[in-house]
């Protein structure tokens, strides 16, 4: 089902007045993880100014270590729930276990899967009937196959609104967090009519390499992009504050992507 051989169309995934996939490219900004009505809603104005059209946003946090921030959990729901409604943005959020498929999909518009799920086949097949669209994530050592295979899981189970998200694999090079595959968006268009996202933030882990690999992913073709941001990224939560953009960064970011590609 996720090959193009059967599906010669580009799948378009409409919500709202938003289209992923087909030609519009979409940027999806925000803190790694939600930490406070006031944060996600500073934020979420901020991401709209921008140009963005869909609030990121983390309340489930699948961390290396069992001791650190965890995520603020169903309240981080409501909050970007919030956010979102209050400034005209479409959400997207990790969801980390089949049990909690149900309560996400309430709150949120889009749900992510995360490259340490990607073959978490049980989250995959309560992923086909969950209702909304889900970007799932590539494995951090998976291979084009494996991520489309993931797929086919959730395309199977009844859910026909599936993104790929190319977020970076893990490589001999420790300069950068992960390795950015960039490759992996023309390769992945021509193996499928899935729309491909890049995430250059966890793809690089480095703030100032988001903005050129953002710029790399729109002209190799990318339907959109997931890009971390936060007003205090010193202060964040997740280790992710050294890959988040400041407020005026992710602006003009997207201000040079207009001239690159429209946006939605
Ligand atoms: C995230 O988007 O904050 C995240 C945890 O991503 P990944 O699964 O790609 O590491
Ligand atoms: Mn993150």
């Amino acid at each position: 089902l996720a090959s193009r051989d059967f599906h010669p169309e580009d799948t378009v995934i409409k919500i709202g007045n938003v289209s992923i996939g087909g030609g519009e490219l979409v940027v999806m900004g925000g803190p790694c993880a939600v930490e406070s009505p006031e944060q996600i809603d500073e934020i979420a104005a901020l991401v709209k100014a921008a140009g963005g059209q869909v609030l990121r946003g983390g309340a489930f946090k699948p961390r290396t270590g069992p001791y650190s921030f965890q995520g603020v959990g169903v309240e981080g729901l409501i909050m970007m729930a919030e956010a979102g409604k209050k400034h005209d943005l479409l959400t997207i959020t990790e969801v980390m276990t089949p049990e909690y498929v149900d309560v996400c999909a309430e709150y949120a518009d889009i749900l992510q899967i995360g490259t340490r799920n990607m073959q978490n086949f049980d989250l995959l097949r309560k992923l086909g009937t969950c209702g909304k669209p889900v970007l799932l994530k590539r494995g951090f050592s998976a291979t084009y196959d494996e991520l489309l295979n993931a797929a086919e899981y959730i395309l199977a189970g009844g859910n026909p609104n599936v993104m790929l998200c190319e977020r970076g694999i893990r490589t001999f090079e420790t300069y950068t967090r992960n390795t950015l595959d960039l490759s992996a968006i023309p390769v992945l268009q021509s193996l499928s009519h899935l729309p491909v996202i890049s995430d250059p933030s966890h793809g690089t882990g480095r703030r100032e390499l988001v903005e050129p690999m953002t710029k790399a992913s729109v002209a190799a073709g990318a339907d959109g992009l997931i890009i971390e941001m936060h007003t205090d990224p010193d202060n964040s939560m997740t280790g992710d504050g050294v890959q988040s953009l400041f407020p005026d960064q992710f602006a003009s970011l997207l201000r040079d992507l207009e001239k690159l590609a429209p946006l939605v």
